[in-house]
């Protein structure tokens, strides 16, 4: 038995990722009671009408000394906000987690407002979601197969992480632990550029869309690559600024990347050229 209890659970934002999560545990049977708080009661009526939850939150408080775990589901930028919000109410026993996409933020945040660390906070990032968002297009799929990323600190209980941990793989995912900065790395490497330079590309192309309707002719290599660029512009706006000093790092590795491609091409360099795309072919398909 974990001195920690993951029996009754509150996820503090019902959006995509809050209601898959909160869906997955429910369908699955893993805990006994979800209950769901969002500022916008919609989304928690929809989540109740859909079977996503057990039950609205209309008392904040009351809801937060009950449960056993809560789960930060809300955007990067108001983490700390809600943190702050339930803080007073929280008891030694309360196992807290989030999905947020950048880790370190949350935990200065964390940091600034409680300076020694809770024992049950244990972050995590689910590597998985959808361009899309709200409860509404939540599934209880989302996480099978997909990565789990655990960021514990010096002060987390190793058993806090452990239950954590087991609601994670209940749900589907393969758990990973990380140091919060090497998380913040590597997504900002393989997430947060990306989607950066999907935004830019369809941006750049849209300005010219309006004279020559290049989007009609866009074959399937530009929808694949694109995707991305339909998520929502507020939380990658958020996730940028959360995680601003590792992306602005990837930014300028990238650039020097593209400078060489086209320094190759104007030299008209087929070796480099080559060299390049033969590297690049090879890493991707080691991976995939
Ligand atoms: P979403 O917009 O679908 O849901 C966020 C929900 O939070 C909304 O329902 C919103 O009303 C609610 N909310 C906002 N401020 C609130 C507040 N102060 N109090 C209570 N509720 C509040 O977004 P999402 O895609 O589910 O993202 C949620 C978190 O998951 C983010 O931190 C994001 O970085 C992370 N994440 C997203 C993805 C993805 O692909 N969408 C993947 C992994 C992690």
């Amino acid at each position: 038995m974990l001195r920690f209890s993951t029996r009754k659970v509150l996820v503090i934002g019902l959006g995509l990722i809050g209601g898959s999560f909160a869906r997955a545990l429910r369908t699955r049977g893993l805990v006994d009671e979800v209950a769901g708080y969002d500022r916008n009661r919609g989304e928690c009526e929809l989540g109740l009408s859909l079977g996503v939850i057990d039950c609205v939150v209309d008392d904040l408080e009351a809801a937060v000394r009950k449960a056993d775990l809560i789960v930060l589901a809300v955007p990067v930028k108001v983490m700390e906000q809600v943190l702050c919000e339930i803080k007073p109410w929280l008891n030694p026993q309360t196992l807290l987690t989030d999905v947020g996409s950048t880790k370190g933020n949350l935990v200065e945040a964390a940091r600034r407002l409680f300076g020694t660390l809770p024992s049950g906070f244990v972050p995590g990032h689910p590597i998985a979601g959808t361009e899309k968002s709200g409860v509404g297009a939540s599934d209880e799929s989302l996480f099978v197969r997909r990565k789990l990323i655990l960021t514990p600190l010096p002060e987390t209980d190793p058993e806090a992480t452990l239950a954590i941990a087991r609601l994670w793989q209940g749900v589907g995912s393969e758990v990973l632990q990380m140091e919060v900065s090497r998380h913040d790395e590597v997504l900002a490497a393989t997430s947060h550029l990306p989607h950066l330079l999907a935004f830019s590309l369809v941006d750049t192309l849209a300005h010219e869309a309006e004279n020559t309707d290049i989007f009609r002719y866009a074959a399937g290599g530009f929808r694949d690559f694109t995707r991305i660029a339909a998520s929502d512009p507020t939380m990658w706006h958020d996730i940028c600024f959360a995680n601003r000093d590792q992306l602005l790092a990837q930014i300028d590795r990238f650039s020097s990347g593209v400078e060489r491609l086209r320094d190759a091409i104007e030299r008209g360099d087929s070796q480099a050229l080559l060299g390049i795309f033969t590297r690049a072919k090879s890493a991707r398909e080691h991976f995939s």
